[in-house]
């Protein structure tokens, strides 16, 4: 499980987290929603280690996080996958942990490696793909050449900030669908960040609100209703988003 405990972060003045509380158990599908600037980036920035909170605390099991680690995979915003190569290299670079640096160039993986990525590209529909480079492929498909590299890593949590932010919305539910799946399949704690409503509905199990680095909701699909939605939205008209 994860455990994020009385976390605030300030950035100077700016407080991009006040206070924020809960706990992830094992194997849940968690959507942290928020208008821009409420604070997603960086919860999840400093869920994995690549930011240290002002004050407050997270941790994986027992085991406090203070850098990145391994067994927690992220996936941005823009897919920074190489261009240059194909869907399966891409992919495979998500064993670049377990490897050194001469056995990747050296293409020198293992078979287990190589049939996990192989695995990680089916689990996201991209098996016929493998061969083809990544800059030949639509935005959507990037990224989930991008949450195969992540399958790769064998990781116990999957954390992505904004996953389909840059994608129409035909794409966006696609991708959001094979998250889940892959999440669902592989026994994963999940926690994405989305700022639009309705996808976060159709995919959402959980939700965590964030307005202006407070957490305004916590709950699960029975209780987000129109007046949560006001809490983490206030003025701004969710409606088509
Ligand atoms: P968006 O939807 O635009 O990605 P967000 O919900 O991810 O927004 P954050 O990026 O976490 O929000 O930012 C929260 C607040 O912290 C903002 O006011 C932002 O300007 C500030 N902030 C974030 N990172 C930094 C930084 N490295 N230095 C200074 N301020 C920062
Ligand atoms: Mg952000």
């Amino acid at each position: 499980s994860i455990t994020v405990e009385g976390l605030t972060k300030r950035f100077g003045e700016t407080v991009a987290l006040d206070d924020v509380s809960f706990e992830v158990p094992e194997g849940e599908f968690v959507i942290v929603l928020g208008v821009s600037g409420s604070g997603k980036s960086t919860l999840l920035r400093c869920m994995n280690g690549l930011e240290t909170p002002t004050e407050g605390e997270i941790r994986i099991g027992d085991t406090p996080v203070d850098e990145p680690r391994p067994d927690i995979a992220m996936i941005f915003q823009q897919h920074n996958i190489i261009a240059q190569m194909n869907a399966y290299s891409n992919a495979l670079t998500g064993s670049l942990n377990r490897n050194t640096f001469l056995d990747s160039l050296f293409q020198r993986q293992s078979e287990e490696d190589k049939l996990q990525a192989l695995d990680a590209l089916d689990t996201v529909g991209l098996l016929d793909e493998a061969q083809q480079n990544a800059q030949q492929m639509s935005g959507g498909q990037q990224q989930r050449v991008g949450i195969a590299r992540a399958l790769v890593q064998d990781p116990t949590i999957l954390l992505a900030d904004e996953p389909v932010a840059s994608l129409d919305p035909g794409s966006s539910q696609q991708v959001m669908g094979y998250l889940r799946t892959a999440a669902a399949d592989r026994g994963l704690t999940a926690v994405i960040s989305l700022h639009q409503v309705n996808l976060a509905r159709k995919f959402g199990e959980r939700f965590i609100g964030l307005r202006d680095g407070k957490k305004v909701f916590d709950g699960y699909r029975d209780e987000f209703d129109m007046d949560v939605i006001d809490d983490i939205y206030g003025d701004i008209d969710t409606e088509g988003m």
